[in-house]
């Protein structure tokens, strides 16, 4: 019997008609700035803790300002945790104060991509380092809900074992594109990692945070590239407007090259419920078969169960 079941029993002794223990017995709220972290630990989670994310499906983090019930939801979670590395960059306040772990810090800065002197906060692209935060994610739910050590600790071998799944099919599927294709054009810089991982050359409009609009001369400059070197497709991402892509494929039209819109990549949010990439797993299956194709690849077959339901 644990100490709070004991205290339990011995107050249901002492005083059969009142039972104090709606407090205790409460599931622990942990509240997670992004859904990459989210769906991950509620599944290693289960029922042992009540798993949240503070920025929804769709929403960009880098300029996600905190609305008065985000910070009533955010005071109220026995638990904040948020990647960091100027992710949520305008949290960082409110984040402090709610004494949040950062993830990002936990990480060996040796993994972590540099742009122009700060990390690149976009590290979720690489299941293999994504999976890295795993064990802390666990440690801290176990922290939480102390009496479930053991089955978050087994949630979180079978969480692992699916991250590894996920990269390997998607080695595989990203192999099959030719290699005068291997370039990943796209709207902002969230995709370093995921080119590194996957060797692709990564190109992008705009730079890792999404505060500025892109200039007419970058834009310019790139469909001159695209142009020269007949890049075939150009993505749009879930999170951002698409007015950049459109205006470069304006531009690669004008040089004479037809810069095809590759399709929709979910860059720094998962999709909508039921859009099938309302998951972490969901969210890189989507986009390896989304680049894959566009690319004039074959996406290898999907292994049951990769993606939870
Ligand atoms: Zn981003």
């Amino acid at each position: 019997m644990t100490y709070a079941a004991k205290a339990v029993a011995f107050c249901l002794a002492l005083a059969p008609a009142v039972v104090p223990v709606a407090a205790s017995a409460e599931t622990p709220r942990l509240l997670a700035t992004v859904g990459m972290i989210a769906d991950p630990a509620a599944r290693i989670a289960g029922d042992c803790v009540a798993v949240e994310a503070l920025i929804g499906p769709g929403l960009d983090p880098h300029l996600y300002q905190p609305r008065p019930s985000d910070i009533e939801r955010l005071r109220q979670a026995d638990r904040v945790v948020a990647l960091g590395l100027g992710l949520e960059g305008r949290l960082g306040d409110v984040l402090a104060r709610t004494g949040a772990l950062i993830l990002g810090d936990t990480l060996d800065p040796a993994w972590l991509l540099d742009d122009d002197g700060a990390p690149d906060p976009h590290l979720w692209m690489d299941p293999q380092l994504w999976s890295s935060l795993l064990p802390t994610l666990a440690g801290t739910l176990a922290e939480m809900a102390p009496d479930c050590a053991q089955d978050i600790d087994t949630r979180m071998a079978e969480e692992a074992a699916r991250f590894e799944a996920l990269d390997t099919w998607a080695t595989e599927s990203m192999a099959s594109i030719p290699a005068g294709a291997r370039v990943l054009l796209t709207a902002h810089d969230a995709f370093a990692y995921f080119s590194e991982r996957y060797g692709l050359e990564n190109l992008a409009i705009q730079g890792i945070s999404t505060e500025s609009e892109p200039s007419i001369a970058a834009i310019d400059s790139l469909a001159r590239d695209a142009a020269e070197r007949a890049i075939p497709a150009v993505f749009i991402e879930t999170t951002l407007n698409p007015r950049a892509v459109r205006a470069l494929i304006e531009a690669a039209a004008a040089r004479g090259h037809t810069l095809a819109l590759g399709g929709e990549l979910y860059s720094d949010a998962l999709g909508e419920p039921g859009s099938g990439a309302d998951t972490y797993p969901g969210m890189i299956v989507a986009n390896v078969i989304t680049i894959t194709e566009a690319l004039g690849g074959t996406p290898a077959p999907l292994p049951e169960g990769l993606v939870p339901h």
